[in-house]
């Protein structure tokens, strides 16, 4: 059901006091609050996700920086792996501290180094498949390190959405997606949603009406349809991402791909383990000859679209270092694995043949 109201008419003045002193429960009363098809995705995705409760955002990036600022206060400091999106890179190392709330970055297969730089820290916080290089975070080992340090682990599982994981059940104590990708799939929506106890829900949800940064109706709308699809698109797009990087290994033109489960990955174990023997949607491959071939290659491309955004229906490719991963200076390039030639392939529903005969002709054809 679609309900666009942004204000909701009460009888009397005493069930409207009633209604907006406790802002949900005893009646809609305005749409920054509460609205019904909004509580209707929340509460779709906290049923995907095994949680109790789930707090529907405008983006991605709104229920991150709100968890964060709900969780974190002006002198705290968050440990973070440093294989992330790079909005949230940004966000981490140049915009919280100007409120006063430092990042330490550590490599999301270093658990001893997390394990030291949780000393004193406020929170963990990783990708469950960390954008772009797709390593796969081995959540319950970083759950018990989180639980010894007495802190939550929040983890972005947009990358292998609810189908292949749910973080709350390997001990983390937030599961965040980007609803813009796998639950929307189509991409003709901005959305994001946090999923945790209520207690963790309740801190946020104050923030969030404070900041504003919450879900139209109409995209919550659009994201409930694409969640009705959600085990048939990313089982298909796991399917197809393992022939197409299985292709792409073994092309010249390829000097390296980066998928969980192809045979070699160090992600694969975690992936059989934590992911039900998939790899995801996303993969990912360095072209030989750096950028200036990479740029050849994508160009040449038919099929698969040259695209921000990631998780939808189409095949869409980006060069991270000068589209998704701008934020990040040569060096933190290089720490995060990001090449010259890097390409991110979010790997849609087509017939995986007319993929991999494009991406095959496109490197082909650029030589
Ligand atoms: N998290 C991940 C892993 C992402 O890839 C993205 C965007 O690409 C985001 C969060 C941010 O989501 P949004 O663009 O909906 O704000």
């Amino acid at each position: 059901m679609l309900d666009l109201a942004s204000t909701y008419a009460f009888d009397s003045t005493e069930s409207f006091a009633k209604a907006s002193e406790e802002k949900v429960g005893a009646g809609y009363v305005y749409t920054r609050w509460a609205n019904p098809t909004v509580d209707a995705f929340e509460a779709a995705v906290a049923d995907l996700e095994g949680a109790q409760d789930a707090e529907a955002f405008a983006s991605g990036m709104a229920a991150i920086s709100t968890v964060l600022l709900a969780e974190c206060s002006a002198g705290d400091r968050i440990v973070a792996a440093r294989q992330l999106y790079g909005g949230t890179f940004e966000l981490l190392s140049q915009t919280l501290p100007r409120y006063g709330i430092q990042t330490t970055f550590c490599d999301v297969a270093d658990h001893a180094s997390i394990e030291d730089a949780l000393d004193g820290a406020k929170l963990l916080y990783c990708e469950t498949i960390g954008n772009p290089r797709v390593q796969v975070a081995d959540i319950p080992a970083l759950a018990k390190l989180a639980r010894a340090a007495g802190v939550p682990l929040l983890v972005d599982n947009t990358f292998a959405s609810p189908v292949l994981c749910r973080p709350l059940e390997h001990g983390a104590t937030a599961s965040i997606h980007s609803a813009t990708k796998f639950l929307g799939g189509h991409n003709d929506l901005i959305g994001g949603v946090v999923c945790a106890e209520p207690g963790v829900i309740e801190r946020m949800r104050h923030i969030a009406r404070e900041f504003g940064a919450v879900l139209s109706p109409f995209n919550a709308w659009l994201a409930l349809r694409g969640i009705a699809t959600i085990h048939l698109r990313v089982l298909r797009a796991s399917e197809s991402a393992l022939l197409v990087a299985q292709a792409l290994a073994e092309h010249p033109g390829v000097s390296a791909v980066f998928y969980p489960m192809l045979d070699g990955d160090p992600g694969r174990a975690l992936a059989e383990r934590l992911l039900g023997g998939y790899g995801g949607g996303m993969l990912a491959f360095d072209v030989a000859g750096g950028k200036e071939q990479a740029g050849r290659f994508q160009e040449e491309l038919k099929v698969v679209q040259r695209a921000a955004s990631l998780g939808g229906t189409r095949s869409l490719i980006v060069h991270a270092a000068s589209v998704t991963h701008t934020q990040l200076d040569a060096e933190q390039l290089a720490a995060a694995g990001i090449s010259e030639g890097f390409c991110r392939l979010s790997v849609g529903i087509e017939d995986p043949e007319d993929l991999i005969t494009d991406l095959v002709e496109a490197l082909d054809r650029a030589g």
